[in-house]
């Protein structure tokens, strides 16, 4: 089987690397000589809405996947004329706007955070009014990992958020005092089975995911059940194929979508040790069109992302827990350049190892 990937980062290069036990070949598409997928299988080097490279693409592959949700929906239709393509391109499209997905969650009855929609300053003066202070203003479009957002708590804030962000469309959130934030990672198959790994507790810095801890600590059975049974309508009603994510925020028993990402996640890596199948296995299984996997979570994981800068391989695997994965890119600050998981063999054990483990890997962004 021969899988086509758009996208040649570090979640593409998982998605290969898992593919191959399975018979799996990957190429990627990925602009520019340097691709991290790109050194563990084909790279085909060229822009995502170039149709000479689709075409290619599409010659190379049986089935196209995508490692992140910025593909242009054009270039994943273009290409489902020609190959199979999953996910399917509509929930690539739901997923790019924030405004077309918070309505999405709410035609689902999958409650949300409030928001309001802003397209002048009249708008949002009066969403501002509406919704009330705390709250974030953020572009509907290209935003991830915190950006294109300003928080507001103050008037001033209003101001300073109108000059940074007005002018482009956008959408107004009322900020959500959460106890924590929450992922869950569901794959549907192209039968329809549906697998869900447990939920997952993410600590961000700088808008940035830090920390993963799954299955997330203090779960109620009830909040399980809840968000699962919402990722499966999400699934079905987009007739889903693949990985899907869905971020929530708990603020006590609620559980509030933030947003959901049409592929497989950062929050998900922990799967790779310390579920019974990973959530690559099971996106290379659903797109080629495979059974599914068991999602259940052997232990207790935690997972680090290395941001800017991988501390040197002896001194992390001189902890006997540690599974390093560098993502062969350079330095960077802001980058995601590795992450590191371990596992305890229940949650008790996990608690009792977590602070050793933070003061080793926490070390915030570089
Ligand atoms: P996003 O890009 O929407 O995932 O936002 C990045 C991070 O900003 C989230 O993981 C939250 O920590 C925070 N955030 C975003 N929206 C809200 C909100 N409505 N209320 C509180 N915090 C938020």
């Amino acid at each position: 089987m021969n899988l086509g990937i758009l996208g040649g980062g570090q979640l593409g290069r998982m998605i290969a690397l898992a593919g191959y036990p399975l018979g799996a070949r990957a190429t990627v598409l990925e602009p520019g000589t340097n691709s991290s997928a790109g050194q563990v299988c084909a790279h085909l080097p060229g822009e995502f809405d170039d149709l000479q490279t689709l075409y290619k693409l599409a010659q190379a592959s049986d089935v196209v996947t995508f490692e992140f949700e910025n593909v242009p929906v054009g270039a994943a239709r273009w290409l489902a004329e020609r190959v199979p393509v999953y996910p399917p391109p509509a929930a690539l499209e739901v997923s790019q706007e924030r405004l077309a997905e918070k309505q999405f969650f709410q035609r689902l009855g999958i409650p949300t955070p409030p928001f309001a929609a802003i397209e002048t300053e009249a708008d949002f003066r009066a969403a501002v009014a509406e919704i009330g202070l705390p709250a974030v203003l953020k572009t509907r479009r290209f935003g991830y990992d915190g950006k294109g957002q300003a928080v507001i708590r103050t008037p001033q804030d209003a101001d300073a958020a109108w000059q940074k962000l007005g002018g482009r469309p956008l959408i107004l959130e009322g900020f959500v005092p959460f106890d924590r934030e929450l992922s869950l990672v569901a794959v549907r198959g192209r039968d329809g089975q549906i697998v869900t790994y447990p939920l997952i507790e993410n600590v961000h810095q700088d808008g940035i995911l830090h920390r993963s801890v799954a299955p997330a600590p203090d779960l109620g059975e009830e909040l399980s059940e809840r968000a699962a049974e919402f990722a499966a309508r999400v699934l079905t009603e987009l007739n889903y194929v693949g990985v899907l994510t869905i971020e929530w925020f708990q603020e006590g028993a609620r559980l509030l979508a933030n947003e959901m990402a049409p592929r497989v996640h950062n929050s998900g890596h922990w799967t790779i040790e310390g579920a019974l199948t990973s959530q690559f296995e099971n996106h290379v299984r659903a797109v080629c069109g495979l059974p599914l996997g068991r999602a259940d979570a052997v232990g207790c994981s935690v997972m680090y992302n290395f941001i800017g800068s991988v501390p040197p391989t002896e001194h992390v695997l001189a902890n006997p827990d540690a599974h390093l994965h560098l993502y062969g890119k350079g330095p960077r600050p802001g980058r995601k350049v590795g992450h590191v998981t371990l596992r305890a063999a229940s949650a008790a054990e996990l608690h009792e190892k977590l602070p050793e483990w933070d003061a080793q890997f926490a070390r915030g962004p570089q």
